[in-house]
């Protein structure tokens, strides 16, 4: 059985004002969003309507707790006018998941569903066809119950919005390897897309900035000698000819583009692990010429090639590839994304 949504549609629609060739990444919004309200213990009626500013009491615990996480996707139109989800069930998971360790009530997976289909059909319009382009989602809950006691709130809203967007990198990106901030702890929240993790990482990532890196390579808080993320990416490191990728913890975000990328990878034959990796190693490869490829995987990126890396005062930088691991893969990904191939996993929606 579908839930019932309610749909309150714009008067006016905006997309006029919109230059579907110059589209920058998740900064322009679709005439529509959904709202889904718990409260009184469950979840309400979801409401489709137009994209607006939401109103909050001060003493909302969002603001004082932190209670909010999200996630991310993107919807792709072929050149038939077909629409298309990427995996969506892992992100309805992944966002009941973060919501049970932050203590936000599970949203019913056919109400996710259904509400984000729904969303879809409505602003269908918006979803871009450009090469690279895609609509990209962003669900999010947090909490709207009121009162400074430091406790979880009793309500909560779902929000669904989304924005047409281009793609997310320009170019390689240069990374610094930390070695005294970490995103993550064993026992906390890196596993969860938690709003609180990303604002955590902002400080490191501008001091890395501030010495000319784009982005911070994130190694583990109690050592800082195995790499784990590439910032808000699942990092990937190529040496020699085998890839390898740090298993998922605590820490670690469960990234659905870095499960495809395994599959992808090992059935076209390329030797993967998951394992962890030491920057003692990253650095030796480096040196030796042993390292090939390092890049970030996620979403909005797909995939994100590094140009060189810092450690210890020290810069290296890594080799401009033929055809590197990166391309290959990132083609790959996005054919079966986008429709241009048979998908052999059933991971098109
Ligand atoms: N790690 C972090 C910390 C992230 O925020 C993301 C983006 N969701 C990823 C990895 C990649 O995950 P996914 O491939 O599911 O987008």
């Amino acid at each position: 059985m579908k839930s019932h949504i309610e749909i309150q549609r714009i008067e006016k629609s905006k997309i006029d004002s919109v230059d579907f060739n110059n589209l920058p990444f998740g900064s322009v919004f679709s005439d529509h969003m959904l709202e889904c309200d718990y409260k009184d213990g469950a979840w309400q009626t979801p409401i489709i309507k137009p994209y607006s500013p939401i109103t909050l009491d001060p003493s909302a615990k969002i603001f004082h707790y932190g209670q909010s996480i999200f996630e991310g996707m993107k919807a792709y139109k072929d050149s038939e006018g077909k629409m298309m989800l990427f995996r969506p069930l892992e992100n309805c998971r992944r966002l009941n998941k973060s919501a049970e360790r932050l203590v936000i009530p599970q949203i019913p997976e056919d109400v996710f569903m259904d509400g984000l289909k729904k969303l879809l059909e409505v602003d269908s319009a918006w979803i871009p066809t450009n090469e690279g382009s895609s609509l990209y989602i962003r669900p999010f809950m947090f909490a709207t119950g009121s009162g400074f006691h430091a406790s979880p709130a009793d309500a909560y809203k779902l929000v669904i919005c989304t924005a047409p967007s281009g793609a997310y990198f320009a170019g390689k990106v240069k990374v610094l390897i930390e070695e005294k901030y970490a995103r993550a702890a064993n026992g906390g929240v890196g596993f969860a897309k938690a709003g609180g993790n990303y604002a955590a990482q902002f400080y490191p990532t501008q001091l890395a900035m501030e010495k000319g890196y784009n982005q911070v390579i994130w190694t583990d808080d109690n050592s800082h000698q195995f790499i784990e993320e590439a910032g808000a990416m699942n990092i990937f490191v190529r040496i020699n000819d085998t890839l390898i990728t740090s298993p998922t913890s605590d820490r670690i975000l469960d990234g659905i583009t870095r499960k495809s990328i395994l599959q992808i990878a090992e059935d076209a034959g390329i030797k993967t692990e998951v394992r962890k990796i030491s920057v003692g190693e990253v650095v030796e490869a480096a040196k030796n010429g042993n390292l090939k490829e390092m890049f970030g995987a996620g979403t909005a990126a797909v995939i994100s090639p590094i140009a060189g890396f810092g450690y210890q005062e020290n810069d290296y930088d890594l080799p401009e590839l033929e055809n590197p691991f990166a391309s290959q893969l990132k083609k790959k990904i996005t054919d079966i994304q986008t429709n241009k191939v048979e998908d052999p996993y059933g991971w098109r929606v």
